[in-house]
């Protein structure tokens, strides 16, 4: 047997300081942020949740969903044409698909440009709108709204505004334009093609995965509730939500069974710690937001752990984003 000299106990003292200063290392600087980067520490995303294969050359995804309706997606947006028997429709204008739009237009059709449907003001969706320029724009008059306060020369102002609903027939494709309240932002509408059965409503339902942050940055979150009975009163095949997959009616349901589960798992936490026993513990600190913040994140924490235990293996991103739905969930829980 060898024994440990005291010069082998200086190399073990140095390799554990070493080790010890690494992790620091990772934690400390943005090499942390890089290892958290590569998912590994995530869970996996189911499969059925994989984004559509964007073509690396093209810049698109491209998959008719009948009758002249096609969905397209880029990497990180989605959104959605028609072509009719004169010319061509489309739903917004994502800059993050670009010319790459167009060119999956073009894919498909020589037709004109007829008419630009704008779903909300949101940049992110209609910032590339100048592609174009011969097109007639319809939106909410909400969204004109917006639109006047911002002066952006790639989102021009709608020819067409409306209040609750419109209808296009173009080229003999019926689109119906419905206003269901403030679900993601003030303006935002439903655009549904009872031919194709096709729905949109952009910003609102990730199929296939749990939305983005704080339900996708929902600014009434009553009305992002409310807005699914609307939604699920209408006759679809297809759902185009702005990201992530095109999805059907259970995709639909799912999110806001989801959504429904976050909100019952954060009032049930939220009711556990009453907001007076935190303000007497409030009291007796010198930063109370220290304490405060302790607390809701002891909530959110509580309304997390059992909704991921539930979603991890049906939607993608569980893992990402419960936390901030929560989150947000244990406010409107402790205010509502
Ligand atoms: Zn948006």
């Amino acid at each position: 047997m060898t024994m440990m000299t005291p010069k082998h106990w200086n190399r073990v003292l140095i390799a554990a300081i070493a080790l010890l200063t690494t992790w620091l290392l990772v934690l400390l600087t943005p090499v942390h942020d890089l290892l958290r980067l590569t998912g590994l520490f995530n869970s996996s995303v189911p499969a059925e949740s994989i984004n559509p294969p964007v073509d690396p050359d093209t810049g698109y995804y491209l998959e008719e969903l009948g009758e002249g309706a096609w969905f397209v997606s880029g990497w990180s947006h989605n959104a959605m044409f028609v072509v009719t028997d004169e010319s061509v429709v489309v739903l917004d204008a994502p800059p993050s698909l670009g010319e790459a739009y167009v060119d999956a237009i073009r894919e498909v059709t020589d037709k004109p440009v007829s008419h630009l449907i704008y779903s909300h003001a949101h940049t992110d969706h209609i910032g590339r709108a100048d592609l174009f320029p011969e097109a007639t724009v319809v939106a909410h008059a909400l969204t004109a709204e917006a639109l006047e306060a911002r002066k952006d020369p790639r989102r021009r102002a709608p020819d067409i505004t409306f209040e609750g609903r419109h209808s296009l027939t173009v080229g003999g494709v019926s689109i119906e334009l419905a206003y269901h309240g403030p679900a993601h932002g003030p303006g935002n509408i439903a655009v549904y093609l009872p031919q194709q059965k096709v729905l949109s409503m952009i910003d609102v339902a990730f199929p296939k995965w749990v939305p983005v942050h704080e339900f996708a940055i929902a600014e009434d979150i009553d009305a992002y509730f409310a807005v699914y009975d609307h939604l699920l009163a209408y006759d679809f095949d297809h759902f185009v939500g702005g990201h992530a997959n095109v999805g059907d009616r259970q995709d639909v349901q799912d999110q806001l069974d989801y959504a429904l589960d976050v909100r019952e798992s954060a009032r049930a936490a939220a009711g556990n710690a009453p907001v007076q026993d935190i303000g007497k513990i409030l009291a007796w600190t010198p930063n109370p937001y220290v304490t405060a913040n302790f607390g809701f994140e002891r909530m959110t924490a509580e309304c997390e752990a059992p909704v991921v235990d539930r979603w991890d293996d049906r939607l993608g991103g569980v893992d990402v984003f419960t936390h901030s739905h929560c989150r947000r969930m244990v406010f409107q829980a402790i205010t509502e």
